[in-house]
């Protein structure tokens, strides 16, 4: 059977294609739900964006390790720029695009 489960929701697309990206990268398949995928794009503010990672019932287990190994290893960071936090595995602030700072202040 192919039965999918919800693993968890992100607080945007850009959120959610990072998570799926780490995930696939240690083979887990990953579908990506929300209404932030229906409709044309600018029919909904970015502030409230849905989408939610979807995985198969025998990968839930693996695929919590990972997020959480992965929100272990690596914290958030703040943009020296403009002071936004940002998820680990952002390289580029999420704002404005400003390069990751290996400070943490
Ligand atoms: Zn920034």
């Amino acid at each position: 059977m192919d039965e999918k489960m919800r693993l968890l929701a992100a607080g945007n697309l850009l959120e959610a294609h990072t998570w799926k990206g780490m995930l696939e990268s240690s083979g887990i398949a990953v579908e990506l739900k929300g209404e932030a995928l229906l409709g044309g794009v600018g029919e909904l503010p970015t502030g409230i964006q849905n989408v939610e990672l979807w995985v198969a019932e025998i990968d839930l287990v693996n695929a919590k390790a990972q997020m959480i190994s992965i929100n272990a290893e690596k914290p958030q960071w703040k943009c020296v720029n403009c002071h936004e936090v940002n998820e680990a595995s952002f390289e580029l602030c999420w704002n404005c695009s400003a390069e990751r700072s290996e400070k943490y202040s």
